[in-house]
C-alpha cells in the first residue's frame, strides 16, 4: 500500500479500479504508460490520434519512436536525469509522428513509485501544441516588429494608464526627457493640450503645439496628439465579466526646423516691410528737418522785413531793401510750401494691443546678420509674461531697430574690448519697460538733451539718417503716450529706459516731465 494512503479509507478506495482505467482510456490527452527503460506498456486512444501510431502497435517499443533531431540531446538528458531524482518533468520536445510530420508536444512524464518509494512505472502525458506555439510565436514576432517600429519611429510616443503614469515609451522619448533634464516629457504635453484644446475628455486631441525652453539645445516646438483607447484587462478576474482599461496614446513630434523657417519667413517680410517704411520715415524726417532749419531765417527775415515796412514812411531809402527781403520771404515761403508738399504720406497703421517682446524678438532677429558679422553678444532678458500695450507695432519696430542699431554702432567704437548690448522688458507700475543698454561710450550729460534735436548727431555727416534717428525714436514714444530717458546712474555706457503705459493706466508725474525736458 501507498505510505500517502496508509492512515485510512478514501472515497477512491472504493471507486471500482475499471473506471480509472476508462477515465484514461477516454480522455483527450495523450497518455502513454512505461517501465522504467521507457519502454511503452499502454497507450490510450489520443495517444494514437496524436502520434498516428496505433496504440496496439507502439506496445513494446520505446518512447524514443517519437524522438526526433530538432530536440537538443541536453534536453533528453536533463529529463532523464530528473525522472532519475523521482521527480516528474515538464517540458516541451520535438517529436515525430509515424507520417514523419513533426510536432510540438507538450510533456509531462510523471514517476510511479512503489511502496519503497522506487520508481517502477512512468506515466507520459502530451498534447499537441504546434498551432498554440505557432500563435504564441507570431504574436511575440508581431510585438518584436511594432516595438521594432515604435522604437525607430522618428517621433516620440508614450503610452499612459488612467493615473497618467507612462507604462510604455519609445527611444525618441526617453532621449527627449534626458534632454530636458528628467522632467517627464508626457506631463507638458498633457498641460499644453488643456492649455490650447481644453479638457480633451474621451476623445483624446489633435496637434497641439507645446515649446520647451529648458536645455541646452534652445528652444524646441513640437505637435502632440493624443489617441485614448480602451484594452481588455487579461487577469483571471476578469476572464468572463470583461473589464477594459483606458489608456492614452500620446503621439509627438518635433517641429522646430519648420517653426524655424517659418519663424525665418515672416522676419524677413518683416525687414522688407520696415526697409519701405524706413525710406518713408527717412524722407519725412528730411524734409521736417529741412523745414525745421528753413524757418528760423525765414521767421528772421520776415521779422526784419516787418520792421524795415513801419520805418519805410519815413526812409524812402529803404523801399528797395524792403522789397528783396519780401522777395526773399516770397522765394522762402515757396520753398517751404515745396517742401510741405513734397513730404510723403505718413504710413497709415492702426492701433492694436502689441507685445514688446514679440516686437524686440523681430527686431533682433532682423539684425542678426549685423550681430553675427559685428561679434557683439546681445543680452536679451525678456519679462516672462508681458501685458501687451496699445500701439502701432511697425512704428515700434522701427523705433527699436533704430536704438539698436545706435547701441551697434556705439559698441562699434575703437576700443571696446567685449561689446555688449542688453535688452530687458519689465512689467510693473502700470507701464511695460523696455531697457536698451550698451557698454559703448556712452553720452555725455551736457549732449543728453541735444541728442534728441533734429540734425543733430555725433557721427558727422555719414548716414541718410544722420541726427534724425533719435527725433524719430521721442516722436514715436510721443505717439504712444510714452517717455524716454538717458538712465543718469548707468555710467558703464548708455541706457536708454523707455515706458509705456499700460491701457487705462497713465504714466507716473516724473516721467512725464522726463519726457518734455528731453523732447
Ligand atoms: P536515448 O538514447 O533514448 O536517450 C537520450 C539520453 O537520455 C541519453 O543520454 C541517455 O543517457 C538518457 N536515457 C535514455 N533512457 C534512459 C533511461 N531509461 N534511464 C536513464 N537515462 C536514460 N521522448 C520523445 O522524444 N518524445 C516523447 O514523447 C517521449 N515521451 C516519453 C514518455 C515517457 C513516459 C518516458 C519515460 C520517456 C519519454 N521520452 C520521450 C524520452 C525517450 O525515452 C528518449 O529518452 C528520448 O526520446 C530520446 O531518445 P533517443 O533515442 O534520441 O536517445
Amino acid at each position: 500500500m501507498n505510505p500517502n494512503h496508509a492512515s485510512g479509507d478514501h472515497e477512491h478506495d472504493r471507486l471500482p479500479a475499471r473506471l480509472f482505467f476508462e477515465a484514461v482510456e477516454q480522455s483527450n490527452v495523450a497518455i502513454s504508460i512505461t517501465d522504467e527503460r521507457a519502454n511503452i506498456l499502454y497507450a490510450n486512444p489520443a495517444f494514437g490520434r496524436v502520434t498516428g501510431y496505433d496504440p496496439e502497435e507502439v506496445i513494446g517499443g520505446n518512447e524514443s519512436m517519437l524522438s526526433d533531431r530538432n530536440t537538443p540531446r541536453i534536453v533528453y538528458e536533463t529529463l532523464w536525469a530528473r525522472l532519475l531524482q523521482g521527480k516528474a518533468w515538464r517540458g516541451v520536445l520535438v517529436n515525430r509522428r509515424q507520417d514523419g510530420a513533426r510536432y510540438l508536444a507538450e510533456l509531462t512524464i510523471t514517476p510511479v513509485k512503489d511502496d519503497g518509494g522506487h520508481t517502477t512505472h512512468y506515466v507520459g502525458m502530451h498534447r499537441d501544441v504546434t498551432e498554440e506555439h505557432a500563435l504564441a510565436q507570431q504574436v511575440r514576432n508581431q510585438k518584436a516588429l511594432f516595438e521594432t517600429m515604435v522604437d525607430t519611429a522618428p517621433v516620440i510616443m508614450a503610452l499612459l494608464d488612467e493615473d497618467g503614469t507612462v507604462v510604455q515609451r519609445n527611444q525618441a522619448y526617453d532621449a527627449l526627457r534626458e534632454a530636458l533634464g528628467g522632467i517627464e516629457p508626457a506631463r507638458e504635453f498633457l498641460t499644453a493640450a488643456r492649455k490650447s484644446c481644453g479638457d480633451h475628455g474621451q476623445d483624446g486631441f489633435r496637434d497641439c503645439e507645446l515649446r520647451f525652453d529648458a536645455g541646452s539645445g534652445g528652444t524646441r516646438w513640437f505637435s502632440c496628439s493624443g489617441v485614448r483607447f480602451r484594452e481588455r484587462d487579461t487577469r483571471a478576474d476578469h476572464f468572463f465579466e470583461e473589464r477594459r482599461n483606458a489608456y492614452l496614446m500620446l503621439v509627438a513630434s518635433e517641429i522646430t526646423e519648420l517653426k524655424r523657417r517659418q519663424e525665418d519667413v515672416r522676419v524677413n517680410a518683416l525687414r522688407a516691410l520696415t526697409a519701405e517704411e524706413e525710406l518713408v520715415e527717412s524722407v519725412r524726417e528730411t524734409l521736417a528737418g529741412a523745414i525745421y532749419q528753413l524757418q528760423g531765417p525765414i521767421n528772421l527775415i520776415a521779422a526784419a522785413a516787418n520792421l524795415l515796412e513801419r520805418r519805410a514812411a519815413k526812409d524812402p531809402g529803404s523801399a528797395s531793401l524792403l522789397e528783396a527781403l519780401n522777395q526773399a520771404l516770397g522765394s522762402g515761403r515757396q520753398a517751404l510750401e515745396t517742401l510741405y508738399g513734397s513730404m510723403p504720406d505718413e504710413l497709415m497703421e492702426a492701433e492694436a494691443p502689441v507685445n514688446l517682446n514679440q516686437v524686440l524678438r523681430d527686431v533682433l532677429g532682423m539684425l542678426t546678420g549685423r550681430l553675427l558679422a559685428t561679434g557683439v553678444v546681445v543680452d536679451w532678458q525678456p519679462a516672462p509674461v508681458l501685458a501687451p500695450v496699445l500701439g502701432r507695432e511697425g512704428r515700434l519696430r522701427g523705433m527699436f531697430k533704430q536704438l539698436i542699431e545706435n547701441a551697434l554702432d556705439a559698441v562699434g567704437t575703437r576700443g571696446i574690448a567685449a561689446p555688449e548690448i542688453r535688452i530687458t522688458t519689465t512689467a510693473g507700475d502700470g507701464c511695460v519697460t523696455v531697457a536698451v543698454q550698451d557698454n559703448g561710450p556712452g553720452i555725455p550729460e551736457a549732449l543728453r538733451l541735444k541728442v534728441f534735436e533734429p540734425f543733430y548727431t555725433t557721427k558727422g555727416s555719414a548716414g541718410r539718417r544722420a541726427g534724425m534717428g533719435l527725433p524719430m525714436v521721442q516722436e514715436v514714444m510721443n505717439q504712444h503716450s510714452g517717455t524716454i530717458e538717458i538712465d543718469p546712474q548707468y555710467g558703464g555706457g548708455c541706457r536708454f529706459c523707455l515706458h509705456f503705459p499700460l491701457p487705462n493706466h497713465a504714466l507716473p508725474d516724473h516721467d512725464a516731465r522726463d519726457t518734455d525736458t528731453a523732447a
